[in-house]
């Protein structure tokens, strides 16, 4: 096989996508299954469809094109560019959006394509990210939709813990509720969707607390690592050990742990700090900041510490290290959120399914 590359174990992928599916749908609340951290890679998101999953969802409407053969309806998460409304329509069922100007132009985009495109609008109840403050300009907005031929109102949504870093609990989630509630009230609209936020979301499903109403989550990192976003806590019985990251070593020599000369600014403009260790066993990996950067990854083997990384080299300290190694040596790393979203990102690493016989198959 082929390096740097970042294996994804499908059986595991499937437990966990099995048990939040099962844990929202015993509470009669749909699941979006969220492929923007992986670049949609079609090969897992067909596991999200088999594993039971409502709807898969993205940022981008390029991701969400390469999962056009995929029969789920497709969520656009990102708030749709009036400047890419056509494919917005065309390759997704429905968008979040908060400003009617783009609603618009969706409308219009779905006239030519003879199509219904639904839309539900997101309320911002504090986080600072997408949504209308003002509830007023969120029925004002709904009122204007409900006038559209070409579009279908399907709801209301918050997100929540992405950029202000607010927790969903029963006041933030109880206004959405309020909002469906004033829907119903003042134009006589139900809302088929009331999508409740992310992963951040669970800890109130796993201590029975969520507010009755919401009937939609929207799942990425839950999925891919096994944890709540909101306290981090392990969801139990999913599995953290889906993507493992494989670089090989390039390089391996015996040097000093303090640079010698005279010392200026390193690739990327800082001045590094070394501490004296003496001489120490270094490795070279061919593996770089445009695959991940270093902090995004945990060497997954005992007595390894990754050093630093230019754009293409990345050097580990493996002088505790136990095991043999020599040049031509694979090295293995588990890549946080950050980490999975920059490696399926790099065009230079391979994407690769295990199945359950431990056979690989690479991504295309
Ligand atoms: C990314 C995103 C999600 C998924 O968030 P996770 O924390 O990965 O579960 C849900 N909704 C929206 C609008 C998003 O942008």
């Amino acid at each position: 096989m082929k390096n740097p590359r970042l294996e994804i174990d499908s059986i595991k992928l499937k437990e966990n996508s099995e048990i939040l599916a099962g844990m929202l749908h015993r509470k009669g609340i749909t699941c979006a299954a969220v492929t923007k951290a992986f670049c949609a890679i079609k090969e897992a998101a067909e596991i999200f469809k088999e594993a039971g999953m409502d709807f898969l969802a993205d940022s981008r409407v390029s991701n969400l094109k390469k999962l056009k053969d995929i029969d789920l309806p497709k969520l656009m998460l990102r708030l749709p560019m009036i400047s890419e409304a056509e494919d917005t329509v065309k390759y997704s069922d429905i968008s979040l959006n908060s400003e009617i100007e783009t609603v618009r132009v969706l409308n219009k985009e779905a006239g030519k394509l003879n199509k219904k495109h639904g839309v539900i609008l997101m309320a911002d109840l504090g986080d600072l990210r997408e949504g209308y403050p003002e509830e007023d300009d969120l029925i004002k907005a709904a009122e204007e939709i409900l006038t559209m031929e070409h579009i279908e109102f399907k709801g209301i949504g918050v997100n929540l813990t992405c950029v202000g870093g607010v927790i969903p609990d029963e006041d933030n989630l109880g206004e959405l509720k309020g909002i469906k509630e004033r829907l119903k009230r003042e134009l006589n609209t139900d809302c088929e969707i009331v999508s409740g936020g992310n992963s951040s979301s669970l800890p109130l499903i796993m201590e029975g607390r969520m507010v009755p109403g919401i009937n939609n989550l929207r799942l990425g990192e839950s999925i891919l690592l096994g944890r709540e976003t909101a306290y981090g806590k392990r969801i139990e019985g999913t599995h953290g050990d889906i993507f493992t990251l494989r670089a090989e070593i390039v390089e391996l020599k015996t040097k000093p742990s303090v640079p010698r000369g005279k010392r200026g600014v390193n690739a990327f403009g800082e001045v590094p700090a070394f501490k004296d260790r003496g001489m120490r066993r270094m490795a070279i990996l061919a593996l770089g900041k445009q695959d991940a950067e270093p902090h995004n990854l945990t060497p997954i083997e005992d007595g390894i510490v990754i050093v630093g990384a230019s754009s293409d080299h990345t050097v580990i300290d493996v002088t505790d290290y136990k095991g043999e190694l020599s040049v031509g040596s694979e090295i293995s790393f588990r890549p946080d959120y950050a980490g999975i979203l920059r490696l399926t990102t790099s065009q230079y690493i391979k994407k690769v399914m295990v199945g359950s016989d431990g056979r690989k198959t690479e991504c295309l």
